[in-house]
């Protein structure tokens, strides 16, 4: 079918990469690409002799757009499937405008350097107007909606687990059971033990950063934002069992607020351990979450990105990591005129995983739906020019490429629900 260029190298691209490399059909030469060359070719190494894909690797710095046009001038891809941070994302577009590539990712733009005067101007804007005090939103990236759309380009956003396969579930709810979806309660269950006090399944800062700030759910057409970590509750998950879960802002509840007609509330739990919760506020009391530099012996460093390299690397997790993940959504609304409920989730083993792919769940549960968003964008079924979360398209082939490519997904009627 084509070529891709995947940026990044980390935990997820790791999965992302061996998922498209035992899919050649569709991805017939895979270039992997990110600043530290090494990695990408450690990955090469990995899958040759196991795949008919020509595997080859670059190096780039995807926050320098002249480095990425470049890259693509010279690879000449189909897509580029951005797994690098949330912070590339906008170059990414902007490059992939420029060469007339096709783009996918998995996380929306979020400003790096959030003390940044033009960011933060538009940002303090946004919060007035919009109700949410996050340091992401999709605004960045919808912007560039007509722009894809003339030049006959598609942008897929968010195709990882949440956002992403929680999107397509809530299309999938919405075409085969619902007439109108009216409360989402998204629950993100990770059951895993890796066994240390202390560590983040991905990319630390961008985790620590999603779970320290405020909270906030949608509801009657506008924000209601919570203090960090300010609601709790308690939820039997199928296959794991009882866990505490927080509410916390999250980037699908943005587009499904637009995207599914007539719904009233959407709220994102994630499930999190004592242990977790006690070392974040004390490293947040400390000022180790922060992103702003300050002068270490002569040497501007910032806190987050040394804690980051304090921690262990989330990719090292995957032998140590027991358990399992569940995710999903329930989902209430009315069919013929009666009010119903269903559950739509996935089960995943994090030892499962890391047999097949080397890999966590996490990872892995974000890696896989990577690889189908860039599957059914490279074949055409989900080729449509301009800027599109996942759930505005069919979920249909999505949703069967799921059971197909590892995440079966089951639909239980008349769940328990989250009072
Ligand atoms: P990692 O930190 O493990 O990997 C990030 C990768 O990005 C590294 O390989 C790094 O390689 C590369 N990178 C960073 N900066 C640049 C740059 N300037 N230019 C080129 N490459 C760069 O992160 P994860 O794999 O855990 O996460 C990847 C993405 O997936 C993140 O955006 C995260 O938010 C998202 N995610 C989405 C989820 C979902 O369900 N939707 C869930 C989990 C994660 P190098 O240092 O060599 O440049």
């Amino acid at each position: 079918m084509g070529k891709i260029v995947i940026i990044g190298c980390g935990g997820v691209a790791s999965v992302a990469i061996q998922k498209c490399a035992g899919n050649a059909e569709i991805f017939e030469e895979i270039c992997i690409a990110s600043r530290t060359r090494e990695k990408c070719d450690a990955l090469k190494e990995k899958l040759e002799g196991h795949t008919k894909a020509v595997i080859t690797t670059a190096r780039v710095d995807a926050d320098k757009r002249e480095e990425v046009v470049a890259l693509l001038r010279k690879e000449q891809p189909q897509a580029v499937l951005n797994l690098a941070l949330p912070y590339q994302d906008l170059i990414i577009m902007e490059a992939c405008l420029e060469c007339g590539v096709h783009y996918i990712d998995t996380a929306n733009y979020e400003a790096e350097d959030t003390m940044d005067p033009t960011w933060r101007e538009v940002y303090e804007k946004r919060c007035k107007e919009a109700g949410f005090t996050a340091y992401f939103d999709y605004s960045w990236q919808w912007a560039f909606r007509e722009r894809y759309r003339e030049a006959g380009l598609t942008a897929l956003l968010g195709s990882g687990f949440d956002p992403g396969v929680t999107g397509v579930f809530s299309a999938y709810a919405l075409k085969h059971y619902f007439d109108e979806i009216h409360y989402i309660d998204i629950l993100d269950c990770n059951g895993g033990d890796h066994g240390y006090p202390f560590a983040t399944n991905f990319n630390p800062e961008i985790n620590l950063r999603e779970v320290s700030a405020n909270g906030s759910y949608w509801e009657n057409g506008h924000w209601v934002e919570t203090k960090p970590m300010e609601i709790k509750r308690e939820y039997d998950f199928d296959r794991v069992g009882k866990k505490d879960m927080y509410l916390l802002h999250h980037e699908e509840i943005e587009s499904l607020a637009q995207n599914i007609p007539g719904i009233k509330r959407i709220r994102f739990f994630m499930t999190f351990g004592q242990s977790y919760l006690t070392h974040m506020k004390c490293l947040e009391n400390v000022g180790m979450l922060s992103t702003v530099p300050v002068l270490y012996e002569g040497r501007e460093i910032v806190p987050i990105q040394f804690l980051k390299a304090l921690l262990p690397d989330p990719a090292s997790l995957g032998p140590r990591t027991v358990g399992k993940t569940n995710i999903g959504c329930i989902y209430t609304g009315v069919k013929d005129g009666k009010e119903k409920s269903i559950y739509i989730y996935n089960v995943c083993d994090h030892q499962d995983c890391y047999r097949e792919v080397g890999s966590q769940a996490i990872s892995y549960t974000t890696g896989v739906p990577a690889m189908i968003g860039a599957m059914l964008v490279m074949n055409g079924t989900w080729k449509k020019p301009g800027v599109y979360n996942v759930e505005e398209f069919d979920p249909d082939p999505f949703m069967e490429a799921l059971n197909r490519f590892g995440l079966p997904w089951v639909v239980e009627e008349n769940p328990v629900m989250v009072d």
